[in-house]
């Protein structure tokens, strides 16, 4: 059978190797895939955004299924496009991909679905917002812009002055169409995780948690990132907080988003605050998490791809995701600059006989001539495996150690408190 990878960053590579691990011994693309893949699977070029010339190139070359990496594809129908002509995409109808696409969608599903989550309210004009923000006492708060901003459109505001700051971006045209309306909502206090299960609308097959870490720099400081690493698993999360998440979180939104006719197939990611009150929902995806996928896919001992077949088949009773006893922790290597301006074309070394339990998943390089260079921002996902967190760590840091390109910036603290919390 053959089988596509939409997208080209650490996810994707993470994902064609999983399936490429397959007993169905799958023929792998990857559009537009990136040179880490390019021993496991075909890379074609075609933008993850252009979803015509992949329907095309899917319905030509006899691609079975295609697996979508990013939440873009998805939002903007994928789904919808690819079935016009028959052919499978493992993911969520362009309905039920709101619960990413829209915040206020989102928040307003998890309130008839009587999912817990941060108090909100939704304003579609500035003058309404910026009023609210004067009458309420409520800081810290969060002002979100409701369409998919890359993981920017957030803000955690201190005080009035910040958040007022963070309305008028959204209103003034910062994130486009995505700020037209935004959410503003309660802050909540705790320990964050994402989870993630593999669904058909109606069972599901839990994942493990994992941690990621979205700021620059040690401490969590620092702006905002896609994700500068990851750990799993989560030492600190018990299992009945884990239950109440699936029971309390994932289930009831499921259930709401059937009821509404809009049936979720795909991965379902909700990024969930551990309160002292029980979990409460940050926020859904609509697909696997980046780098949190890093951490989980080496573990995880099940076949994905019958998986994912079994999903669209609506085959998923009896099943369940197997995971290695094996501890995975991930150090993002990025651009000097990110998330800001960085520069790209700077070469990479050292990349070369890397310590055994180690995986390097390419998020951001380009190849020329045989060498190896810098091509967006996260740039390498280093992953190392051990029977503890403590020797994942260490061989996760080591191999970093030995790779090298001009500016390379990565946190040191990454999984460090899992250590402390680690039963060795
Ligand atoms: P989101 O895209 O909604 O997950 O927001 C991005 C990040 O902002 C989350 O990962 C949290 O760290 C933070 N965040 C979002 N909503 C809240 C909230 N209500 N309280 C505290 N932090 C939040």
């Amino acid at each position: 059978m053959r089988v596509m990878v939409v997208g080209s960053g650490g996810r994707e590579h993470a994902l064609v190797e999983a399936l490429a691990a397959s007993r169905l011994e799958p023929e792998m693309y990857a559009a537009p895939g990136n040179p880490g893949m390019a021993g496991i699977a075909k890379t074609v070029d075609i933008p993850a955004s252009d979803l015509t010339a992949l329907r095309d190139f899917a319905r030509e070359n006899g691609i079975d299924l295609t697996v979508v990496g990013p939440e873009d594809p998805l939002i903007g129908g994928i789904v919808e496009c690819f079935s016009e002509e028959d052919l499978a995409v493992f993911g969520p109808s362009r309905a039920a991909a709101r619960i990413e696409g829209s915040k206020v969608f989102a928040k307003e599903l998890m309130r008839h679905a009587g999912v817990p989550t941060a108090d909100f309210e939704v304003f579609d004009r500035e003058e309404s917002a910026l009023a609210y923000l004067y009458s309420t006492e409520r800081y810290p708060l969060v002002v979100k812009a409701d369409g998919a901003a890359a993981g920017k459109g957030v803000t955690v505001a201190r005080a009035r002055e910040e958040a007022e700051e963070a309305v008028r971006a959204c209103f003034g045209g910062k994130f486009g169409p995505a700020g037209r309306r935004i959410v503003i909502e309660e802050c909540l206090e705790g320990r964050e995780a994402s989870v993630f299960v593999i669904t058909d609308g109606e069972e599901i097959l839990p994942f493990l948690p994992a941690q990621d870490y979205k700021a620059a720099y040690d401490g969590n400081r620092g702006p905002n990132t896609g994700g500068m690493g990851a750990y799993s698993p989560i030492f600190w999360m018990e299992p009945a907080t884990y239950a109440a998440i699936l029971e309390e979180i994932i289930r009831p939104t499921l259930h709401q988003l059937s009821l509404i006719g809009s049936p979720y197939t795909g991965v379902l990611y909700a990024g969930v605050m551990v309160t002292p009150e029980g979990p409460k929902a940050l926020e859904f995806n609509c697909r696997f998490g980046d780098p949190e996928t890093q951490v989980l896919l080496p573990r995880m001992e099940s076949d994905l791809l019958e998986l994912m077949i079994a999903a669209r088949e609506h085959d998923l009773s009896g099943r369940e995701v197997e995971w290695s006893s094996e501890k995975a922790v991930c150090v993002v290597l990025a651009s000097e600059g990110y998330p800001e301006d960085y520069d790209t074309g700077v070469e990479i070394t050292g990349l070369e006989n890397l310590p055994a339990g180690v995986y390097v998943y390419h998020a951001g390089t380009e190849e020329r001539d045989g060498r190896l260079y810098t091509a967006g921002g996260r740039v390498l996902n280093v992953v190392g495996t051990g029977p503890t967190i403590l020797e994942a760590r260490a061989r996760a840091y080591a191999a970093v150690e030995q790779i090298h390109f001009e500016g390379m910036h990565y946190r040191t603290d990454i999984a460090l408190e899992a250590i402390e919390l680690e039963d060795l």
